[in-house]
């Protein structure tokens, strides 16, 4: 089993630090900022020795050259040469032995063309997690800043092919917009409205919202939900000249996200 705690950083971004149970040497995951994984660090007595990395972009990889300069330790990431500082580049359905645990790697571009996450159900934990950064978000999914919805369609639905009990541990704490706007695309979806009201209870209490588990993603998270009939219904709604094909469904909420 893991111990998985989360490292807030800037405004609404997680890092993930995990170890197991009875060993001081942890992982972090998607460090854009050295400065809070120094002091979680040192407030918990931990000993860094490796580091995750999902995509490209800053608030994702910022921190690294800091955190690995004077400790020599591996950098995992996408196989994307323009990450510096990655000393074990990733491809997709590669395994890392990380602590007790076996990580499986999938490729899931869309948010990036370089996006990976990492999934482990090994080791005697009842709960399988993954870290997929940008990719898919507590009632949401990453922007489209690279990949095309095609892509983010099938990146998505291998995600959603994981065992229900999975905890999602995204990059960003973006739920409650993300589910104002899911509320938007199934107003009668009641799972919907009891997730919405249980993140409100723990963000009243600045407590995280992540993890979540993928089968309350796929009860909620309008884009993994591109083959209900409401969800069909709304994208129709809101551009009439597109089909009811999944694929096309996304691309129409993705876009009426991003102006929501
Ligand atoms: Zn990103």
């Amino acid at each position: 089993m893991l111990i998985i705690s989360p490292i807030p950083a800037f405004n609404d971004n997680y890092i993930w630090m995990f170890h197991s149970p009875d060993s001081r040497e942890v992982f972090v995951v998607d460090p854009g900022d050295a400065g809070p994984v120094e002091q979680a660090l040192n407030y918990h007595g931990l000993n860094l020795v490796g580091i995750l990395i999902t995509h490209h972009h800053f608030d994702h990889i910022g921190g690294v050259a800091e955190l690995a300069h004077t400790r020599n330790i591996p950098v995992y990431g996408p196989d994307n040469p323009n990450i510096k500082g990655i000393t074990h580049p990733l491809r997709d359905n590669d395994t890392v032995e990380l602590s007790t645990c076996q990580f499986k790697i999938l490729a899931t571009p869309g948010h990036t063309l370089d996006h990976i996450a990492y999934f482990t159900d090994s080791g005697d934990d009842e709960n399988p997690a993954l870290f997929c950064g940008d990719t898919l978000f507590v009632g949401g999914c990453g922007r489209l800043f690279e990949g095309t919805a095609e892509q983010m369609y099938s990146s998505l639905s291998r995600l959603a092919s994981l065992p229900g009990h999975t905890r999602i541990y995204c990059a960003h704490e973006y739920t409650q917009a993300n589910l104002e706007f899911a509320r938007a695309v199934e107003p009668n979806n009641r799972k919907l409205q009891e997730q919405v009201m249980q993140v409100a209870e723990l963000r009243s209490e600045n407590r995280p919202t992540v993890p979540s588990t993928l089968r309350k993603e796929l009860d909620t998270n309008p884009f993994l939900r591109s083959n209900q009939p409401e969800v069909i219904q709304a994208a129709s709604d809101r551009d009439p000249s597109s089909s009811a094909s999944p694929i096309d469904v996304l691309r129409v909420i993705r876009a009426w996200k991003d102006n929501f």
